[in-house]
C-alpha cells in the first residue's frame, strides 16, 4: 500500500476526456491503494455550485478533500470552497506565482501540480509550497535537471495523477524521488 496519494480524479472530472466512467469515488475508495488518499478534482469542472456535494461524497467515502486549480483566474473561488489542501496547476506568469502565494496565506497544504509539465519556473515558487513528482509526468523530462537543483528548497509530494482505475499507482514517481534523494512528506497523520 502506497504511504499517500493526494491527486486523484474521478468521474466529478468526466469532463477531462481522460476520465472513464469507472473510476468512481466508491471503487477508489474500496480499492484502498494508499494509507491516505484524496481526491483533487479539477475545480472548474467540478463547478463552484457543485463543490459541497463532492466534497460530502469524497469525506463520506473517508477521503481528504482536494481540488486543482486551474491558474490564478480560479484561485478566489477556489479558496472560498472548503478542502483539506489545494493543488494548484502554476503556469509561468507573474499571475500564477502571486497566486501561489495567496494560496499559502490560507495555512492549509498547497501542492505544485506537475511543474514540469507546465515550465513552471520553480525559483519563482514559495518554498512553503510542496513540489509534486507527479507518476503521469515525470518521466516526460530530463528530471535530473529539472528536479535536481530544488531538492534541498522544497518538501516533495508524489502522486499518481490517475484519471483511469490501472493508473493508480506511482512507480515511475517513487523511481525518480529515489534516484533524486528526496524523501516524500505526509501530510495528514495517521
Ligand atoms: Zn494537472
Ligand atoms: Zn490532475
Amino acid at each position: 500500500m502506497l504511504p499517500q496519494d493526494l491527486h486523484i480524479h474521478s468521474t466529478w472530472s468526466s469532463g477531462d476526456a481522460s476520465v472513464v466512467p469507472e473510476q468512481t469515488i466508491g471503487f477508489i475508495a474500496d480499492l484502498r491503494h494508499a494509507r491516505v488518499a484524496g481526491i483533487s478534482d479539477h475545480f472548474e469542472l467540478v463547478g463552484e455550485d457543485f463543490f459541497e456535494d463532492y466534497s460530502r461524497e469524497v469525506r463520506a467515502a473517508d477521503l481528504k478533500v482536494g481540488m486543482e486549480i486551474d491558474g490564478h483566474d480560479w484561485v478566489p473561488a477556489a479558496e472560498a470552497a472548503e478542502a483539506d489542501y489545494r493543488i494548484f496547476h502554476c503556469y509561468d506568469r507573474d499571475a500564477d506565482y502571486k497566486a501561489l502565494n495567496r494560496l499559502v496565506e490560507t495555512g492549509q497544504p498547497v501542492i505544485v501540480a506537475h511543474p514540469n509539465a507546465l515550465n513552471t519556473n520553480l525559483y519563482r515558487v514559495p518554498p512553503e509550497c510542496l513540489v509534486e513528482i507527479n507518476n503521469r509526468y515525470i518521466w516526460r523530462c530530463d528530471w535530473r535537471s529539472y528536479y535536481g537543483p530544488f531538492v534541498d528548497r522544497f518538501e516533495f509530494v508524489m502522486s499518481s495523477d490517475a484519471h483511469q482505475p490501472n493508473w493508480l499507482n506511482q512507480t515511475v514517481a517513487r523511481y525518480v524521488a529515489t534516484q533524486l534523494g528526496v524523501r516524500e512528506k505526509l501530510l495528514f497523520g495517521p
